[in-house]
């Protein structure tokens, strides 16, 4: 009998599990937590509580792995948004709205990790183990046998396995796990801008229309200030979740007063203004220290009959909404690995090259833009900040590429929707280098920055929401930048 063991049943757990089931004999996760039986948060996923957009890609490859889930996501009340028709204030300006199909779900984060479960746990061979704690793992440098784990006050117990997954998340304790079965240690990249969260679910007010586009303001890099940004979306159960974000030096407030004054102060206030019209229904909550970390398991001599996926082996700073997404390409890769010949010798080793390769691309988006942020922490230098050295370009000379790259798509609905696609992860960022675009960028905005007014004008969906719009007069021409409304 052939059996394989997950560490953690979160999501990369669950997908995880659904593809280990078709080739052994089967699986058991062990779970440290417990699960709700309703889509609730629980403290095994405490970021949970806080906005989660699926990218379209991500949800593609849910769907991969488990046929109908999206369908389900959507029946239970979570929303499609187009992403160019999210109303958008970019670091470089509002963006002009634009129909392509990149797109984003909406729902919360409980309803994802409750649908993807419900689906992976259909199938018989997959047994949970609830309120079991991994601490160890048995083997040797070379072959991973089995696991360790606690249930409550009872002594440690063992259970051999011929695969493991590590899917325990962002505190995954792998790298010791491993270390004490005569490993080296895992080569770790980090960039830490100090990110930090403070959220909230809001009753929409009386008004609302079911096709409310929802907000993004994004943080902006290289202003020399900390970045800070915010985000409202409309989620199942027609609540708002507002997201406000700093990084290192202007942290979120997670008082009541502090978190208003922080929305108003945002570069426009359009959100301040949506939520004085909501009520709230929950507390403040926040989320703080949030890094880009990147564990190199690729590089060990990797043991036989062991992987890492999701936030084990890495974690993207949440304002890119990619870690649902990475997990679910992390358990896709596990899906290639065993179709190409079920549990071998080597699968360990190419899978754990496959995970590493699928993250490369929102790797670096991350890390290009949050390395930017002053008082950013960091382990890597030079050329390695952006592992990338294109055509002999500085790192600077990127920077500025970068910046025009994203002016133009503000109002370039040909490179918005390219940037769309490949934010989405439904895109090689290969189509983002495409003659038509580059060219598009090479000449630079054809137009004029759009004004607040006219940018908010585009979204008859806000309705009378903010009537009358906007809150400020506009500034024809001009990039918008909101007065100090504190
Ligand atoms: C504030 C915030 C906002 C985010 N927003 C987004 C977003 O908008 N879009 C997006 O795609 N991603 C977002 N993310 C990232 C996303 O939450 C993660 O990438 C995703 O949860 C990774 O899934 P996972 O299964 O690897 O880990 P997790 O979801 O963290 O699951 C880990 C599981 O392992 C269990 N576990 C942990 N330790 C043990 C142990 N020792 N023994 C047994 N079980 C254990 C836990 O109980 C849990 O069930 C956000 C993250 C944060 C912090």
């Amino acid at each position: 009998m052939t059996r394989a063991v997950v560490l953690g049943g979160g999501l990369a757990g669950a997908l995880a599990a659904s593809v280990l089931a078709r080739h052994v004999d089967e699986v058991v996760i062990l779970e440290g937590d417990r699960y709700p039986d309703a889509p609730r948060s629980r403290k095994g996923v405490p970021q949970a509580q806080h906005n989660h957009m699926l990218m379209g890609g991500g949800a593609a490859a849910i769907d991969e792995l488990l046929p109908g889930t999206t369908a389900l996501l959507y029946a239970a009340g979570a929303y499609h948004r187009k992403i160019g028709q999210l109303v958008t204030l970019s670091a470089q300006g509002w963006f002009r709205r634009v129909d392509s199909d990149a797109y984003v779900i909406n729902c919360t984060r409980p309803l994802v990790d409750h649908v993807v479960r419900t689906q992976a746990f259909r199938d018989e061979k997959i047994k949970v183990i609830e309120s079991a704690k991994v601490v160890g793992l048995v083997g040797d440098a070379g072959r991973v046998r089995g696991v360790r784990f606690e249930q409550g006050q009872e002594s440690p117990a063992e259970i051999t396995a011929d695969f493991v997954v590590d899917a325990t998340g962002s505190r995954s304790k792998a790298p010791q796990w491993l270390a004490e079965l005569g490993l080296p240690a895992v080569e770790e990249e980090f960039v830490d801008a100090g990110l930090s969260y403070a959220g909230r679910f809001y009753e929409v007010p009386e008004g609302t229309r079911e096709d409310f586009p929802g907000v993004l303001m994004q943080t902006e890099p290289g202003t020399g200030h900390p970045g800070r940004g915010a985000a409202l979306m409309l989620q199942e159960g027609r609540r708002w979740i507002v997201t406000l974000m700093g990084t290192r030096g202007d942290t979120p407030p997670s008082d009541e007063e502090g978190f208003m004054a922080y929305a108003k102060r945002l570069r426009h206030p359009i959100i301040a203004d949506l939520l004085s019209l909501a009520r709230p229904l929950t507390p403040i909550r926040a989320s703080r220290a949030m890094a880009d970390r990147r564990k190199y398991f690729d590089r060990l001599p990797v043991p036989e009959g062991f992987v890492a996926i999701g936030d084990a082996a890495m974690v993207l700073s949440p304002n890119y909404a990619t870690g649902m997404s990475m997990a679910a390409f992390g358990a896709q890769a596990l899906h290639e690995g065993l179709e190409g010949g079920g549990l071998r010798p080597g699968l360990s080793r190419s899978v754990q090259t496959a995970v590493i390769k699928a993250g490369e691309w929102p790797w670096q988006m991350a890390i290009g833009n949050d390395r930017w942020f002053p008082q950013v922490e960091t382990n890597l230098t030079g050329k390695r900040v952006l592992g990338l050295d294109v055509a002999g370009m500085t790192d600077s000379m990127m920077r500025r590429f970068n910046v025009r790259f994203a002016r133009t798509a503000a109002e370039n609905p040909m490179v918005a929707s390219a940037t769309y696609a490949v934010t989405a992860l439904s895109a090689q960022p290969s189509e983002m280098m495409a003659p038509p675009i580059m060219w598009a960028v090479m000449r630079g905005p054809r137009r004029p920055p759009l004004s607040a007014e006219e940018a908010l004008a585009q979204y008859p969906e806000l309705g009378d929401l903010l009537n009358p719009v906007p809150a400020f007069p506009p500034v024809p021409g001009q990039r918008v930048d909101a007065p100090d409304r504190t």
